[in-house]
């Protein structure tokens, strides 16, 4: 990452927003006041519908919040930034384009962006996601672990300074998403990028964020914002760690549903 454009601070303040419709209009955040903190990941949970994947669109310029919200992306434009290939946005589908390559999938980020090609970091990065081998493989020749690799490559081939992941192991197979859990955000994470990760899994989050963001049912509020303080880089001995689970156990507390049936998925 050059150190000329660092990882930015981005802050919401009084982030609302309403989506007009034919049948009323939905309230889907109501005064969202929450800091990413620069080179942090913060993950962000919170029950279905409730403005999870919409905060995370305002916040990559893709969606427009009400008046009054307060956006401010290091004082930058998100879209202008996204445009540049500073922001790097995924989602729960990796959504390559079917009729290329993985690498040229990879590479295509570079070209939106309008930096210039660069074969050998998309070869380096394709192998720091276990890609190696499979650089001229098709997106339908690869399993659904291996194309949101792809799409995390796909992400960090334009050094972004902000990342923003949409569920992006949402519909990986629970052992696969679990191996990428532990061997993914390495990449990033520890590389001090400025990322939020919305996610539905609470070990998830807490084994991969520096600080968890609990929302409420929609309109989707603030609930909490609870600090990970466990040492990185994150190993699978998190994962049976006392503080760990007392984590997991608070943000389901918050959350209200059952985190020992969450857990066992992790384990199983
Ligand atoms: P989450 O990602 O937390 O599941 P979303 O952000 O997708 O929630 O959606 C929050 C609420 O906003 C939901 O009620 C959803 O139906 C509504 N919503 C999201 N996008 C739109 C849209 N483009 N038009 C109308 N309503 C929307
Ligand atoms: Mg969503």
């Amino acid at each position: 990452m050059p150190s000329a454009l660092a990882a930015p601070d981005v802050v919401c303040n009084g982030v609302s927003k309403t989506f007009a419709g034919r049948s009323g209009s939905v309230k889907a955040l109501d005064d969202i006041n929450l800091r990413l903190e620069s080179g942090t990941l913060t993950a962000l949970v919170g029950p279905s519908g409730c403005g999870k994947s919409t905060l995370l669109r305002i916040i990559a310029g893709l969606e427009q919040a009400d008046p009054g919200s307060l956006l401010t992306v290091d004082g930058d434009d998100p879209r202008e930034m996204r445009r540049r290939g500073e922001i790097s946005v995924a989602f729960q589908d990796a959504s390559l384009l079917p009729w290329r390559s993985a690498a040229s999938n990879v590479a295509l980020a570079r070209q939106l962006a309008r930096q210039k090609p660069d074969r050998a970091r998309v070869n380096e990065l394709l192998e720091l996601v276990g890609l190696k081998g499979f650089e001229k493989a098709r997106p339908a020749q690869l399993s659904g672990g291996m194309r949101q690799r792809t799409a995390i490559a796909r992400c960090l081939a334009t050094s972004p300074r902000l990342m923003l992941l949409d569920e992006p192991f949402g519909a990986v197979d629970e052992l696969t998403r679990r191996r990428l859990n532990l061997e993914l955000p390495v990449t990033w994470a520890d590389r001090g990028v400025t990322s939020l990760l919305v996610t539905h899994s609470i070990p998830e989050a807490v084994l991969l964020a520096d600080r968890v963001v609990v929302m409420s049912p929609r309109p989707g509020r603030v609930v909490a914002a609870v600090d990970v303080d466990l040492s990185r880089p994150r190993r699978a001995a998190h994962l049976h760690s006392d503080r760990f689970h007392s984590l997991v156990d608070e943000i389901g507390t918050l959350l209200g549903v059952d985190t020992d049936l969450q857990r066992s998925e992790q384990r199983a």
